[in-house]
């Protein structure tokens, strides 16, 4: 047998690779040098792991994060595989043991922090071993346009001087084409062969909708529909609101902790570590929640408020379904969202040329979010890569919005908004088009004006919807002073002047849930799943071998793997052995607890 197969059997419990994976793996372990963009849950780790073990020597892994080098440590080491890390973490005690191990051979994979790798007494030590590999993971801190730049980063390409038969690796999932080439020139990559997978997250289904009232409880629903008993994060703007939404569903049943910057550290602390070691538990945050969060398992993430870029937008999803697995993300949002996140950006201490970045940059998230397009063609788009046809796998393509022709009542909406000089927010302008018999409304003469009244063809809804869109589009803009004011802008006067059109979609207020289509069936059997005994008990089991090693659940066996137990039902080592994610050393170690579960719950 193949030993690249092989080893990926027997150590990993995978039967195949991940696209891309076994080039790669083969180009290392061929020593060839390679940069991997690869999105996240794409299996990076995989890429340098198996070559380490497959060549003589210990695989030195740089990685910039604590928590994530512990982690991919203790998972390593559930494999069976000789894995220590390096870091400021360790007691010297500790840190002389690790070096000894390495010095005597003893390890196949070391993770350590750049600082440390960059000291002349260690490079000195990797002189008297035999590296395997040397694997950069993170590879975009080497950029310095980058908001994770770090400095040491820039100087890994003395690796290269000093042990240029040793091969590199280099890993990220920034795929912008700048930060691809400073990777490549800062870390003497030029000459590696180059795998680029690009920005999709397959496994993510997008769902947006406006808040039209009650968010709170569609995300109940959502939860206990689609997720009961599954770990998430919901993101809120405010840290009173994170309060208010984590105590409400606390009072619905559900175990939901609160994370932002006005807690006390040690509260904090806490609470991320229940997330990350405990099955099941909601994280109600701030933005300030996530940052080397490698949680594989969380199954959505849900927004109740419009995110300020659709940066932040992917880089705050994409913590869900690390894992590869079904997983989803689902936002509210409105358009008082969309004026306060402006009136955020004009009264910052930037710059102007950097208010109008930001200001481009809200604008495009708040154009996604009215799309009645394929989203994720258009998220895509936005990061320069192209999905020529329509995913199948979000809200506007499982369930098409029908779209209607809102050139007129754009007309009148501008038009009212120019009567009633340009000062006035969205409700008190809707009121005026609806003809309302309101004191403000007369007190400014605002019945008399020629837009009065002119409206009640639609509903406020649709004039919502309107007004939405044609601030999405820069029709309108939102006054610097911070009222939630509207005035024109010039690029409403095609419209005005009947040279261009408006279409609005009218979005679904709750999705109507068509079961049996593609594309549903990815989540298809897991709602079962959460109800389902025999996967609690096995759940249960799992968390119990966790805790007494103080590793968290998913190192022990992912959801996959239990998922796979309660289809197939092995009733034998020998039918054990065969789930996805049961390598030799899992199968020897956890076997038999897990085949008394399932006996068990016949
Ligand atoms: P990344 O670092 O790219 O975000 P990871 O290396 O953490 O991704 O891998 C994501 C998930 O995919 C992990 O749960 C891992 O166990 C799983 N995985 C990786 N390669 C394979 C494979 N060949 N077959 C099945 N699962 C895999
Ligand atoms: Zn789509």
């Amino acid at each position: 047998m193949d030993p690249l197969f092989e080893r990926l059997h027997a150590v990993f419990g995978y039967d195949t690779f991940r696209p891309h994976q076994e080039d790669i793996v083969r180009q290392v372990v061929g020593g060839g040098d390679a940069l991997v963009i690869m999105p996240t849950g794409g299996g990076k780790s995989l890429c340098y792991q198996l070559p380490a073990l497959l060549r003589p020597g210990t695989g030195i892994v740089v990685s910039p994060l604590i928590a994530l080098m512990q982690d991919q440590v203790a998972a390593l080491k559930q494999l069976g595989v000789q894995a220590e890390f390096l870091n400021s973490s360790l007691s010297a005690e500790a840190a002389r043991r690790v070096e000894n191990d390495l010095l005597a051979g003893r390890l196949d994979l070391l993770y350590v922090a750049p600082e440390r790798l960059l000291t002349e007494r260690f490079l000195g030590l990797l002189e008297r071993i035999k590296p395997a590999l040397f694997a950069i993971d993170e590879a975009h801190c080497v950029s310095q346009w980058g908001h994770d730049f770090r400095p040491e980063y820039v100087q890994l390409s003395l690796l290269h001087e000093r042990f240029p038969r040793v091969p590199r690796i280099a890993l990220t999932a920034t795929a912008d084409a700048p930060t691809r080439k400073e990777i490549a020139q800062r870390l003497q990559l030029e000459a590696a062969r180059h795998f680029v997978t690009g920005f999709d997250r397959p496994n993510i289904r997008y769902q947006v909708r406006v808040d039209e009232g009650g968010a709170r409880e569609q995300l109940l629903r959502f939860i206990e529909e689609r997720h009961a008993g599954e770990a998430g994060i919901v993101y809120c703007l405010s840290r009173r609101k994170v309060d208010e939404v984590a105590d409400w569903l606390n009072g619905k049943g559900l175990t939901a902790l609160p994370y932002h910057a006005g807690m006390d550290g040690a509260q904090r602390k806490h609470n991320q570590s229940r997330f990350l070691n405990e099955d099941g538990i909601i994280m109600v945050a701030t933005i300030a929640f996530g940052m080397g969060i490698d949680k594989p398992d969380v199954r959505f993430v849900a927004h109740l408020s419009l995110p300020k870029s659709l940066e932040a937008y992917y880089q705050e999803t994409g913590r869900a379904g690390r894992d590869g697995e079904p997983a989803e993300a689902w936002m509210r949002y409105s358009l008082a969202d969309a004026i306060l996140l402006r009136q955020m950006v004009d009264n910052s201490e930037a710059d102007e040329a950097h208010k109008r970045l930001e200001r481009r940059k809200l604008d495009a998230m708040l154009g996604y979010c009215e799309l009645t397009s394929c989203r994720r063609q258009a998220l895509l788009a936005y990061f320069g890569d192209v999905l020529p046809e329509p995913c199948g796998n979000c809200d506007n393509c499982l369930e098409p919005q029908e779209t209607w022709d809102a050139t007129e009542a754009a007309r009148k909406a501008l038009s009212c908004v120019h009567r009633t000089g340009q000062r006035f927010g969205v409700t008190y302008l809707i009121d005026v088009l609806l003809g309302k018999d309101d004191e403000r409304i007369r007190r400014f003469g605002h019945d008399r004006v020629s837009t009065f009244g002119i409206g009640t063809d639609l509903g406020e809804r649709e004039w919502r919807a309107v007004f939405r869109q044609l601030v999405a589009r820069g029709h309108l803009k939102v006054d610097a002073e911070g009222h939630g004011g509207l005035a024109l802008s010039d690029t409403c006067r095609p419209l005005l002047k009947g040279e261009e059109t408006l279409e609005v979609g009218r979005q679904h207020l709750e999705p109507r849930r068509k079961r049996g289509k593609s594309g549903t069936k990815a989540r298809a059997g897991a709602p079962a799943l959460a109800g389902n005994p025999l996967f609690q008990a096995l759940r249960d089991k799992r968390m119990e071998l966790a805790r007494a090693q103080g590793v968290p659940p998913y190192v022990v066996f992912a959801d996959k793997t239990l998922a796979a137990m309660v289809e197939v039902r092995p009733q034998s080592l020998a039918e054990f052995a065969r789930l996805s994610g049961v390598g030799e050393h899992k199968l020897e170690r956890y076997g038999e607890a897990f085949l008394a579960v399932i006996r068990g719950n016949g």
